[in-house]
């Protein structure tokens, strides 16, 4: 019993347990509803490869609650994607879109595929084939499927064509989509934004310098407009790994070079002034980590090796719980994944209330109210946090927990 799922639902007892919720609503089983996904969706896509020969996908999609709105999620594209997986990432989406505040439920979608072995007419096939498996389950007021791992704007534009294609044309049934499909601007770069924020206002907090020394973990889509954000501001970013290497610098990296350097080669290996091996980023000497990849980055084999003293999740649980309690008894301040990473999922929020209305805000706007909404939440959380005395992960818990007991509560037993 230590995988994602189930270390999430341990965190979801302890954290309802701390909140009394049973005592609250007695007999309202309120931890049980929450803790088991509302619907489990899979499947296999067949189609055919480019040299006539079949290709089968196993495909799932996992509409973990929709308690407090549409069930919302990005859809992940890669080898290892499991059910277990998909069922945690659905769970952290239902938290997440509870803690700040945006009406949407959680869902997470998957398929297990390594995109960059598909010819782009062969993915193109597949994710059409998915959403023509998953027509009566999404939809603008249902399901609201998004970006997440090896997916971006390509993908969200043919699920959108193929929903309008079989059903009706809706903008938001899908969110992340190119501009020119109803997209709103700055939903490519609010998951890296909103970690950036989040960094340099934990970093105040923890009474650091403004230009207080960073390192990454994940060059894709977060980990670029993170670091680019961050050295903007001025934050030195000392290191940066990839799939491909690290790239490091102890005086801080050129980071508009270090994209420009990725674009050609396909990987940060080969950028700064030495190489190391990817693993070492974690001990990389640096005030904050910021991790952006996939899951299970710093586990209890290296959680000694951490040289941050804070720890900003940039991806989805890159911390492994039974990590965890090693990182805070050496005073390492973790911002979890449903608070860091948020940013996506306010803008596609953004996104869906553009489409809903028809009229489309300029980038400064969008910007604005995500920087908003991204300080509020941690404000809210580090308060709670120190009021209850409990790491920021169980303050995030409990406060998406409350407002979605409240929500399960007042909706009655169906
Ligand atoms: N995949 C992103 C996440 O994990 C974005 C989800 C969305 O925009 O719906 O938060």
């Amino acid at each position: 019993m230590n995988s994602a799922i189930s270390n999430i639902i341990e965190l979801l007892k302890k954290t309802g347990g701390r909140l009394g919720l049973e005592q609250t609503y007695p007999g309202e089983r309120i931890i049980d509803r929450i803790a088991v996904s509302d619907k489990i969706i899979r499947f296999k896509a067949i189609i055919k490869m480019d040299d006539g020969s079949a290709g089968i996908f196993q495909c799932y999609r996992i509409q973990h609650s929709d308690t407090l709105g549409p069930y919302k999620g990005g859809t992940r594209l890669h080898p290892d994607v499991n059910l277990d997986e998909v069922k945690a990432l659905a769970t952290l989406m239902t938290l997440k879109t509870a803690l700040v505040d945006v009406p949407f439920g959680g869902g997470k979608g998957g398929i297990v595929v390594d995109p960059k072995k598909l010819s782009q007419s062969e993915l193109e096939r597949l994710i059409r084939k998915y959403t023509v498996k998953l027509l009566n389950d999404i939809g603008p007021n249902l399901d609201i499927p998004a970006p997440d791992v090896n997916s971006g704007e390509r993908e969200m534009a043919w699920i959108y064509d193929e929903y309008r294609k079989h059903r009706e044309l809706a903008r938001g049934v899908v969110t992340g989509k190119p501009v020119e499909l109803g997209g709103s601007l700055g939903r490519i770069s609010a998951t890296g934004a909103g970690v950036a924020m989040i960094a340099v206002e934990a970093a105040r907090d923890a009474g650091m310098p403004e230009k207080f020394r960073a390192s990454i973990e994940g060059f894709g889509n977060v980990g670029v407009y993170a670091a680019q954000k961050l050295f903007d501001l001025g934050v030195k970013i000392v290191a940066v790994s990839d799939s491909s290497g690290m790239a490091s610098d102890t005086k801080g990296l050129d980071i508009p070079a270090l994209i420009r350097h990725k674009e050609i080669s396909g990987g940060v290996r080969g950028f700064g002034d030495k190489t190391l091996p990817k693993e070492d980023i974690v001990s990389i000497p640096a005030d904050v980590f910021i991790p952006c990849a996939l899951g299970d980055c710093i586990r209890k084999d290296n959680a000694s090796r951490v040289a941050a003293r804070i720890i900003v999740e940039g991806a989805n649980a890159p911390v492994s719980l039974d990590a965890e309690p090693e990182l805070v008894s050496r005073g390492v301040a973790i911002v979890p994944d449903i608070l860091a990473n948020a940013g996506g999922v306010i803008v596609s929020y953004f996104e869906w209330v553009q489409n809903r209305e028809g009229f489309y805000w300029e980038e400064d706007m969008v910007a604005g109210r995500l920087r908003e909404k991204m300080i509020h939440a941690y404000r809210k959380v580090r308060e709670y946090s120190i009021g209850e005395g409990v790491t920021m992960r169980e303050a995030a818990y409990m406060l998406a927990l409350k407002k979605i007991a409240r929500a399960v509560r007042v909706r009655g037993i169906q």
